[in-house]
């Protein structure tokens, strides 16, 4: 189906996370033939372990911000179209910095949000308290976004589950692309072989031996904590705070490695908390760990010690595939006719996930698209012999990167 337009091709999606969820509804949709497996079961990776920041004001400038952007209309649309009805919100991003240097990182951040054209506004720390009731003063500046939003990974999927067709074979792990002639023409599965005409490859970071990109993914565990409700189905503040910290992990992950906690305070529409959070690089373990969970909360009461009143009820973690280059990988295999390939999405899986999904599923069809994805595709890690060297693409600026290093 590679680049052409035949209709009513039988389509293998390998993970049924976000992602492959939302490629596997757009293909159905498009009239073809759907079977997603999944070597667990749906939600089962990142997508039911995470947050969900529908965000522009988090993203690193270039094409993630730009993507983001496409992605956050893209929720506004799905919503007033009713395909995801009452599962996104629109909110509005608060960032704080709580000293000098996170003070240089949210200033750059601002001006890189109000060169991509995101409006941006500029808060007194007084103008922030009245807004946040309950906040302390131990910040030195706070800039607002005012139209981010939040959608719950494992809603959007099981609503996608519940509407569309397609069949879903659970505790099938996929454990090889068969290939002939250059061209895919299946996948076998511990559960037998699945044929298709081309197959999608969304499995997170079980991606990476089934394509070829082991050297260039790995996990990135994230530890959070959830509080229970003040009052029912309302949440408790306006908009998430989201610590500079954060945006300097997301920037540059260097400016994380000596101190993995970036704090994030997330008020759900169940009025709970959700307070995160950590990036530890390698781990791949759904465990949470006093020292982390303490020293999150610590944080966490510095900026915001209304929450003392609240009960801890959970804590949990997910883990993220990250890429050696920060960025996603999305577009056709360049050494396997057929195949495509969507993942390496980090923290940004929630945000991206309906318009990648929506992406892969015209481009597999031989469709037309306006965004431009030339950036992140797996040529710059896969050549058409194999695999190749990783060649990250330049991080954050210099000034960045020094300002960063150890926020
Ligand atoms: C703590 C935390 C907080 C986060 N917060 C946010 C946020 O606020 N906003 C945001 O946008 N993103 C957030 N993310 C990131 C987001 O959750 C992920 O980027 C997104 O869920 C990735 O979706 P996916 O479909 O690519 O992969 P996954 O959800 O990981 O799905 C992959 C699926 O593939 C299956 N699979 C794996 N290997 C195989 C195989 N060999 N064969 C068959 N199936 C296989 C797995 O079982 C799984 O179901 C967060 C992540 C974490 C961990």
């Amino acid at each position: 189906m590679k680049r052409s337009e035949k209709r009513g091709a039988n389509v293998i999606v390998i993970g049924a996370g976000i992602v492959g969820m939302a490629a596997a509804y757009f293909l159905r949709s498009a009239g073809h033939s759907v079977t997603v497996l999944d070597a667990d079961t749906p939600m089962a990776g990142a997508t039911g372990a995470s947050d969900g920041a529908v965000s522009v004001a988090s993203k690193k400038p270039g094409v993630m911000m730009v993507l983001a952007k496409a992605a956050r209309d893209f929720y506004v649309q799905l919503e007033a179209d009713g395909l995801l009805r009452d599962l996104f919100h629109r909110r509005p991003t608060f960032m704080f910095a709580r000293n000098e240097l996170e003070a240089n990182v949210l200033a750059a951040h601002g001006a890189d949000l109000a060169k991509a054209d995101v409006q941006v506004d500029e808060l007194t720390v007084s103008e922030f308290a009245r807004r946040i009731p309950g906040v302390s003063r131990n910040v030195v500046s706070v800039l607002a976004v005012p139209g981010d939003g939040h959608a719950l990974g494992y809603q959007i999927v099981a609503h996608l589950l519940k509407l569309s067709d397609v069949t879903v074979v659970r505790h099938a792990r996929a454990k090889r692309v068969r290939v002939e002639n250059g061209k895919a023409v299946g996948v076998e599965t511990d559960s037998g072989f699945f044929c298709g005409d081309a197959v999608l490859v969304a499995a997170g970071l079980g991606s990476a031996d089934l394509v070829g990109l082991g050297n260039f993914i790995c996990p990135r565990k994230g530890q959070i904590i959830i509080t229970d409700r003040e009052k029912d189905n309302e949440p408790a503040l306006e908009g998430p705070l989201m610590s500079a910290a954060y945006l300097a992990a997301k920037r540059n992950f260097e400016a994380s490695r000596k101190n993995p906690i970036s704090l994030v305070i997330d008020p759900l529409r169940t009025g709970q908390f959700l307070i995160g959070g950590t990036r530890e690089e390698g781990v791949d373990s759904r465990t949470t760990t006093a020292h982390y969970v303490s020293e999150i909360l610590r944080q966490a009461m510095d900026i915001y010690p209304a929450m003392g009143r609240r009960r801890v009820i959970r804590t949990f973690s997910g883990v993220r595939t990250a890429t050696v280059d920060g960025l996603p990988v999305v577009g056709f295999h360049p050494a396997i006719t057929n195949v495509f390939v969507a993942t390496g999405f980090e923290g940004d899986g929630i945000c991206l996930g309906p318009l990648i999904g929506k992406t892969s599923a015209s481009l597999m069809t031989g469709k037309q698209v306006d965004l431009d994805i030339a950036s992140l595709s797996p040529s710059r890690f896969v050549s058409r012999e194999g695999t190749d060297e990783p060649q990250p693409t330049a991080a954050a600026d210099e000034t960045i990167n020094a300002a960063t290093t150890g926020a």
